[in-house]
């Protein structure tokens, strides 16, 4: 039996869920230390294509994350130290864990072009490719959707 993911409409053949193939990836990111180069984007994209995992204000915040990596081609290494000096100054505003009555959620329903069960699909092998492209047609997604 077949069902969809309530959050990005991914198919989970057998029972295997988005959580299942996030927990694949994170695998493979130990199996073979090259693909830790692509962790950020696993990470961020994996949560902004289940948007309830956010607090009401963190969606838009990793949003603007997402195009930083995407279009601006920001190291992840660099980011992490001004978010560093952001958080140090107590300049953080917003929060990252949603709670069960406080969650985010896209202003605009969003087709995903890929879901996680593409990236899986491309099996350890073809990781990093894969994970560049989710990230970049999740970009286009959430343009062509109104959401940004
Ligand atoms: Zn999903």
């Amino acid at each position: 039996m077949s069902e969809h993911c309530p959050e990005c409409g991914a198919l989970w053949r057998d029972g295997v869920t988005c959580a299942d193939h996030f927990h694949q990836m994170l695998f493979w990111e130990n199996e073979d230390s090259a693909n830790w180069a692509v962790h950020h984007l696993t990470v961020l994209c994996y949560h902004l294509q289940h948007p309830s995992l956010y607090a009401p204000d963190g969606l838009e915040h990793a949003t603007g994350l997402l195009i930083k990596f995407v279009d601006e081609g920001v190291d992840p290494r660099v980011l992490r130290v001004q978010m560093r000096d952001e958080v140090d100054s107590g300049k953080r505003q917003f929060k990252i864990t949603a709670t069960a009555d406080a969650h985010d959620a896209y202003a605009h329903p969003v087709t995903w072009t890929m879901t996680t069960t593409d990236v899986v699909a491309g099996g350890i092998d073809r990781y990093i490719e894969l994970v560049n492209a989710w990230a970049r047609s999740m970009l286009a997604d959430l343009r062509a959707s109104g959401n940004l």
